[in-house]
Order: C-alpha cells, then sequence, then structure tokens
C-alpha cells in the first residue's frame, strides 16, 4: 500500500493564561498536526503537544517527523502498527510527542478502515467511562474561585487545583468552600519538598481530596517515598511517571500512576502502561497537555481503563478546529460518538 503523510504546526490561543509550578504562564500552545492517508482516501489524524519539560519543542518534533513518517510510509500497511511503533522508538529515542502524533494518526486511519470507533478495536466497553477533571491553573486565589465557579456552573463535577504556591491550603479552603460537592484533585507539580509535602498534605486531609499529585520532583524518587509513606491522600505520579520502564521504579512510591501520550510515545505504549501499573497495583490515571482533539480524542478511547481522567486539554483552547469525543457535564461520553476511528474531525 502506498501512504501518503504530512504534517504541519499551528499555533492554538488558551481561553485564558494558564500557569502551574515552576513553569511559565501559556497564552497559546504550539501543536502539530500530522495526516495519514492511504490510497482510498481515507486519512488519518494526530497530534503533537510538545512539552519543554520533557526536552521537546515543536521545532524539534517538525525536525524529526520527516525520519518517523518515512518508517511509515517504508512500511506501507497501517495495519502493522506495532512493528510501526517499534521502528519509530528506534529511528528517533526522544521526541515522544512527535512519535505519537504517527501513532495516533495510524490509529485513526487504522480504524477509519476498518469503519470502527478505536474503543471496539481495543474491545473496551463504551458505557464504562468516567468524568475528566477540568484544571483550575495558578492564579490569584479569587480568580481561581471564580474560575472553579465556572466550571461547576458548565456542569463539571471534578476540578484538578494547581498547586505549589505559599498560599496552598488558602487556595484549597477556597475553592472548597466554593465547590462544596466538587470531586477535587490537587497537583503540585514537583514544587513541594518531602517535608513541606508531609505537611500541607495533613493540613490538605480535612478538604476531601481524591489524590495529590507529583508532591515532589521528579529527581528525587526517595523523596516521592517518604511522602507516600506519610501521607494520608493518596498519591499521584505524574513527572516521576514517563515511560513504560518507570511504572517499577514508581510502584512502591506512589497510588496512582499519571500517564500521558505525550510522554510515551504512542497508543500501544500507553496501553502498556496500563496493563503493568495495575500488575504493580497502581490506580491509573491518564492525562494530557494543552491539546487540540486531534490527540485528546484518541486518548478518551482508553477511559475505560482508567480511574481517573485529566482529558480537558481541549476545553481550556479559546477555539479547537477538531472536534472529538463528546464530553457532557464533564462526562466522557463515548457512546455517543457517531463515527469511526478517534472521532478527531475537522471543523
Ligand atoms: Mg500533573
Amino acid at each position: 500500500m502506498s501512504l501518503e503523510t504530512s504534517f504541519e504546526r499551528h499555533s492554538l490561543p488558551l481561553e485564558d493564561p494558564f500557569m502551574i509550578a515552576g513553569e511559565r504562564t501559556t497564552v497559546e500552545q504550539d501543536v502539530i498536526t500530522v495526516r495519514i492517508a492511504d490510497g482510498d482516501g481515507t486519512i488519518g489524524v494526530g497530534g503533537a503537544a510538545p512539552a519543554a519539560h520533557y526536552g521537546e519543542t515543536v521545532d524539534t518534533a517538525m525536525a524529526v517527523l520527516p525520519e518517523l513518517l518515512a518508517v511509515v510510509e517504508d512500511v506501507g500497511d497501517p495495519h502493522q502498527l506495532d512493528r510501526i511503533e517499534r521502528r519509530l522508538r528506534e529511528t528517533v529515542r526522544q521526541n515522544p510527542a512527535a512519535r505519537t502524533a504517527v501513532s495516533i494518526a495510524l490509529h485513526d486511519l487504522v480504524t477509519k478502515r476498518l469503519d470502527v470507533p478505536l474503543y471496539r478495536y481495543w474491545g473496551l466497553d463504551p458505557s464504562e467511562t468516567l468524568d475528566t477533571s477540568y484544571t483550575i491553573g495558578l492564579d490569584e486565589t479569587e480568580r481561581m474561585r471564580e474560575k472553579a465557579e465556572l466550571a461547576v456552573d458548565r456542569g463539571f463535577g471534578t476540578l484538578k487545583l494547581k498547586l505549589g504556591t505559599d498560599r496552598d491550603i488558602e487556595i484549597v479552603r477556597t475553592i472548597r468552600s466554593a465547590a462544596p460537592d466538587a470531586r477535587l484533585f490537587v497537583d503540585a507539580n514537583e514544587a513541594w519538598t518531602p517535608r513541606q509535602a508531609v505537611d500541607r498534605i495533613d493540613r490538605l486531609t480535612e478538604f476531601d481530596l481524591a489524590f495529590v499529585e507529583q508532591p515532589v520532583p521528579a529527581e528525587d524518587p526517595e523523596g516521592l517515598r517518604f511522602v507516600y509513606e506519610r501521607s494520608a491522600l493518596p498519591i499521584a505520579a505524574d513527572e516521576s511517571c514517563i515511560t513504560l520502564s518507570d511504572i517499577p521504579q514508581i510502584a512502591d512510591r506512589c497510588d496512582i500512576a499519571n500517564l500521558k501520550l505525550m510522554k510515551c510515545g504512542g497508543l500501544r505504549e500507553a496501553m502498556r502502561m496500563i496493563h503493568t501499573a495495575r500488575a504493580h497495583g497502581l490506580q491509573v490515571m491518564c492525562g494530557c497537555m494543552t491539546e487540540s482533539n486531534a490527540s485528546i480524542a484518541a486518548a478518551c478511547h482508553l477511559a475505560p481503563l482508567l480511574d481517573y481522567a485529566d482529558l480537558d486539554g481541549s476545553l481550556l483552547l479559546a477555539d479547537d478546529s477538531y472536534d472529538g469525543v463528546p464530553v457532557v457535564d464533564g462526562t466522557i461520553e463515548l457512546d455517543q460518538l457517531d463515527r469511526s476511528g478517534t472521532g478527531a474531525l475537522m471543523r
């Protein structure tokens, strides 16, 4: 089969400037869209949202995509997903977002060719879905409260609060009183020392939080264990959990593995991470970067395998040029998806 491939970069403005601990405020997100077409006019779409935190930029991803897509064209049969993903990984060790975009486009193409939604190709039950959290970035406490109230008004029952300031307790207290019924996740994005983390988690326990994400730097695995062993709240690992080989390392240092397609390098790797995490007794969460539905749509199909979803990347954009899997009142509604593939569809 002769496959035709192409890719282009875009800049996606955010609805609101977005800030997390230790990073600059984001006002727009640079992304790449990859297309892979078969000879019959079927086109698979995938997206990359490279993260500087993981050593990847849109420029470096653009630079390696010709090489990655040459592998796809060389193999020729898009259904040989395992072989292609293995060769992508052998060809480019870094640039997980670039590899993920190719993986998503291939899965979209293959499932469109088979005329099934991606979840069905994976044998998953679309009714076994769950809520995505809606993320409230760091801001003045009052502004965070307003955003939380707005999200609850829009139907979101689960909020994720970014922390990592000297007013973390005040932020959580304010938002808990503004959204008494919401399920709350908090994410410190590596901002605390192990001792600070233990102290803050102690004080946060009264606010009925579902879990605390990445309390300490990823470079401090013993610090993560120190916190985990002393925390009354479940601990999720995000920056400490990048690819499959990290799962055994974090297994006795946290409760929840937070995988992201843009970190791990492909949908098949994500699937391996989910099953490996389960084998190690971990719960599983899938998160995202600020991304378009060209990539988020694919992650939504993992929902039946997850305990937690934080797949709001497209919801934080001022305007997404792609539709994806319907999200209704914060719930990922896979069974409402009326088309084959990942569901990513140009508006
Ligand atoms: Mg996180």
